[in-house]
C-alpha cells in the first residue's frame, strides 16, 4: 500500500519534470554570484511579486531571520504573532543570532493580528525602550488567508509609525489561488516577503526572500555570515523555476482534497475546523496517539496531537483522502 503522508507539505517528491529540469540546469558558483539558474530565479521571482531584489536560501527559517536582521539591529524589536513560525517555531533565531526583541501579540481567530494591538504596543523614541521596527505577519497562517484590505491597514498602520512590514509567505500562492489574486497584489503591501519553493509547491528545497537592493544586499552578507552562502545551488534553483511554472495551479487540488478530507471527517462525527486552503485540523483531545498508531497500520502517517494538522499536497490523491476518510470514520465507531 502507497503511505499517505499528511504530516506536511514539505514531504512531497520532486515530479519527473522538476527532475529533468534540476538534472540540465547551467550551473555556477553562487557565492561569487556566478550561478545562472540561481540568478534566473532571483530574478524571475522578485520581477512577478513587485520586487527589486531577491535571495534564494536553503530554508524558510534561514530566510526569516537574514530579513528580521536586515530590518532591525541590536536592541530593536519585532511585533509578531503568538502562533507565529518565527516567534514559535524557529528556535528563538532572531532573538538568539540578531538580539531582536520580539513583541508577541495574541493573533485573532482569523490568524491577522488586531492592528489597534499593534499600534498600542508601539514603543515611543524612548531609552527606555526598545526600538520598534518591524511588524512581521504569515500569510497563509495555519491554513488560513488574510483578507487584502487587512494588508493594505497593516501597511498603512506600519507606515504611519514609520515601521518596515514583513511577511513571512512560505505559503504565499496558497493564499492568492485561494483569492483568486495573483502573488503580487498580496505582496505589494510588504517591504519584504519570504516564498517557500519546498512546500506545497513541491520543489525538494529552497526558500527566496524578497525586498529593495538594500535590503537584499544586507540579507546576502548576513547569509555568508550565518553558513548560507551555497556554491552550485542551480539545481535546486531549477526545481524552484519548475514548481513557479508547473505547480502553483495545482494547489487548487490540495485545497479541494482538503475541503473534502473536512467534509468527509464532519460527517464522521469529528470536530473539524472550517478550511481555507491546504489544511485540515481535528480535534481530537486525548485520542490522538491511538488513532496515530491505528492509521499506521493503514501506512497513513499522522503527526500526534490533541488539536491534530493534516496538510494535503500533490503526493496526495483524491482517491486517497477517500482511503483516509474511511479509516477515520472506522475508528470514530469504536
Ligand atoms: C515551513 C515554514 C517556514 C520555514 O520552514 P523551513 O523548514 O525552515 O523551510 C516558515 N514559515 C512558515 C509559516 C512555515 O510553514
Amino acid at each position: 500500500m502507497t503511505v499517505i503522508d499528511l504530516r506536511s507539505d514539505t514531504v512531497t517528491q520532486p515530479s519527473a519534470g522538476m527532475r529533468d529540469a534540476m538534472a540540465s540546469a547551467p550551473l555556477g558558483d553562487d557565492v561569487y554570484g556566478e550561478d545562472p539558474t540561481v540568478n534566473r530565479l532571483e530574478a524571475e521571482l522578485a520581477s512577478r511579486l513587485g520586487f527589486a531584489s531577491a535571495l534564494f536560501v536553503p530554508t524558510g527559517t534561514m530566510s526569516n531571520l537574514l530579513a528580521l536582521m536586515a530590518h532591525c539591529g541590536r536592541g530593536d524589536e519585532y511585533i509578531v504573532g503568538q502562533l507565529a513560525h518565527t516567534y514559535k517555531y524557529e528556535g528563538g533565531g532572531a532573538a538568539v543570532l540578531g538580539s531582536i526583541q520580539p513583541q508577541p501579540l495574541e493573533n485573532q481567530a482569523d490568524g491577522s493580528l488586531d492592528l489597534n494591538q499593534v499600534a498600542a504596543v508601539i514603543k515611543p523614541d524612548d531609552f527606555h525602550f526598545a526600538r520598534t521596527r518591524l511588524l512581521a505577519l504569515e500569510n497563509t497562517m495555519q491554513g488560513k488567508v488574510l483578507p487584502i484590505e487587512y494588508l493594505a491597514a497593516a501597511s498603512r498602520v506600519t507606515r504611519e509609525h514609520g515601521l518596515a512590514l514583513h511577511l513571512d509567505g512560505a505559503r504565499l500562492y496558497n493564499a492568492a489561488i485561494k483569492l483568486g489574486v495573483n502573488a503580487a497584489d498580496i505582496t505589494r503591501h510588504f517591504d519584504s516577503v519570504s516564498v517557500c519553493l519546498s512546500k506545497g509547491l513541491g520543489a525538494p528545497v529552497g526558500t527566496v526572500l524578497c525586498g529593495t537592493e538594500e535590503l537584499i544586499g544586507k540579507a546576502r552578507r548576513l547569509r555568508k555570515m550565518v553558513g548560507g552562502g551555497w556554491r552550485q545551488a542551480g539545481q535546486l534553483a531549477a526545481a524552484g523555476l519548475y514548481a513557479l511554472d508547473n505547480q502553483v495551479e495545482g494547489l487548487a487540488h490540495d485545497h479541494e482534497n482538503a475541503q473534502l478530507l473536512a467534509e468527509g471527517l464532519l460527517a464522521a462525527g469529528y470536530e473539524v475546523e472550517p478550511v481555507q486552503t491546504n489544511m485540515v485540523y481535528v480535534q481530537m483531545g486525548d485520542r490522538s496517539q491511538a488513532l496515530k498508531a491505528v492509521a499506521s497500520e493503514h501506512s497513513i502517517k499522522l503527526t500526534a496531537a490533541p488539536r491534530l494538522r493534516m496538510v494535503t499536497h500533490r503526493d496526495v490523491s483524491r482517491g486517497q483522502i477517500e482511503r483516509v476518510i474511511d479509516v477515520f470514520t472506522e475508528f470514530n465507531r469504536q
